[in-house]
């Protein structure tokens, strides 16, 4: 019996997502102190949707589209205390499909 596989990429392509136009749900509160007191930035390669990246200068940038809500990035910045999250208003953000 061939085992099953599963690709991420695809299971994420299932979802859908409706973007709250100019107001992201999550906000990075201070840019310096991610570029100049978080040596890690872990939100950069934690986060399942690739919304946070680092940038040729050592910022971060963060966009909201395709959030799953996990809360992951919530979590690794409780040290900076540096992320302001809440969930989007209702009828948007993640569509969740599980086909
Ligand atoms: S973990 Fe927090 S402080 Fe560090 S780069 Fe990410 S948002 Fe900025
Ligand atoms: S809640 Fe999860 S998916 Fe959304 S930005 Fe944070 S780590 Fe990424």
């Amino acid at each position: 019996m061939n085992p099953i596989t599963v690709n991420v990429e695809d299971k994420l392509f299932q979802n859908r997502y409706r973007v709250d136009t100019g107001r992201p749900h999550i906000r990075i509160k201070d840019a310096e102190v991610c570029t100049n007191d978080c040596a890690v930035q872990s939100c950069t390669f934690v986060c399942p949707a690739a919304c946070y990246k680092t940038e040729g200068n050592g910022s971060v940038t963060l966009i909201t589209d395709g959030c799953l809500e996990c809360g992951s990035c919530r979590i690794l910045c409780s040290d900076h205390g540096n992320i302001e999250w809440e969930y989007p208003r209702g009828g948007h953000g993640i569509l969740f499909k599980f086909g």
